[in-house]
């Protein structure tokens, strides 16, 4: 007698779930990083969470505003991926896109000028 877990990704529902799965691989996610990057001013196709992780590592270094807000719209994405995936799993409300369009809203503010 166990508790039964569906292996499926909560925010496309057509693939298993894994970390790369969940954070660079789903359609929702790679939809929502992409409108990120594209605010950010920055060019380039998203990969599986190894390649994100070691391009946010090796790219975000130092303490310019622009790193810091490219440090907070990934620490956000990640938050707000995972809370998403958890709204869906256990409240089954689809309140992330309404912290998605807060921080769409936020890096609006700003004109960002990058050259990663
Ligand atoms: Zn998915």
């Amino acid at each position: 007698m166990g508790l039964e877990v569906n292996p499926l990704c909560r925010l496309c529902e057509s693939d298993i779930e894994t970390k790369s799965h969940l954070f660079f691989c789903c359609p929702y996610s790679i939809e929502v990083w992409q409108h990120i990057l594209q605010l950010c001013r920055i060019a380039r196709s998203v990969s599986g969470w190894d390649v994100e992780f070691r391009w946010e590592v090796a790219s975000l270094m130092g303490k310019s505003l622009i790193i810091f807000i490219l440090k907070l719209a990934w620490s956000s994405y990640i938050y707000f991926i995972w809370e998403e995936r958890n709204s869906r799993q256990f409240l089954t409300l689809l309140g992330g896109r309404i912290l998605f369009l807060k921080i769409f809203n936020i890096l609006c503010r700003f004109d960002l000028n990058i050259n990663i």
